[in-house]
């Protein structure tokens, strides 16, 4: 389970890992640095998954600060990824984003594409790529779009898949999903 913690108030982040939780997910970099730095120093068996659109100029402050890494979605970012986490010597797993409703405002490999770009992350960058994730299209039958992961990420081979989101997580983990990713149905609504 990934906590998406993005926009929730501390005292509710708080209570979590009060309870327990130590997975969490944010989608912005500079929020959850302020959320999280000082907490890492509280909780050391923290696992901070990065959630959202990664720009190469945020890659540094991103290594620095998270776990996993499951937004890779093009070449120069996966570039930016390789040449950083040598910098800090700091080998992050990362998930492929797939784009698997093919929506043009999407981002994510698109899924004919998918076989090509993860050879070039792992034999040409050697980047630990342990899954793929994606985020379907809302308001259609999501099962489809969930199958075809199921399918992408056995043809890969890869251990990990992260989809399912509060509205849909029951038909991911059905399609087996290794990380669903809740917010709103943990915490109540974002600010
Ligand atoms: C915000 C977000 C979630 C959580 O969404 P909920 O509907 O609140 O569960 C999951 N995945 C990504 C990529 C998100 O940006």
């Amino acid at each position: 389970l990934v906590a998406v913690s993005k926009r929730q108030p501390d005292e509710k982040i708080d209570a979590a890992l009060a309870a327990g939780q130590r997975v969490f997910g944010e989608n912005r970099v500079q929020e959850a640095s302020q959320r999280w730095t000082g907490r890492r120093v509280a909780y050391s068996d923290l696992v901070l998954h990065l959630i959202g659109p990664l720009q190469t100029n945020k890659v540094a402050e991103a290594v620095e600060l998270f776990d996993v890494i499951e937004v890779v979605d093009r070449e120069k970012l996966a570039r930016a990824l390789a040449k950083e986490m040598a910098l800090q010597n700091r080998y992050l797993p990362f998930y492929i984003q797939v784009n698997t409703g093919e929506e043009p405002q999407k981002s994510g490999i698109l899924p004919d594409q998918l076989d090509g770009f993860a050879q070039f992350c792992k034999d040409e960058l050697a980047l630990p790529v342990i899954g793929l994730m994606c985020i379907p299209p809302v308001d259609v039958k999501t099962d489809i779009y969930f199958k075809e992961m199921s399918f992408l990420k056995n043809n890969l081979a890869l251990p990990d898949l992260s989809m399912g989101m509060s509205s849909d997580y029951l038909e991911a983990i059905k399609n087996s999903s290794t990380y669903v990713r809740i917010g709103s149905k943990i915490f109540g609504k974002r600010s």
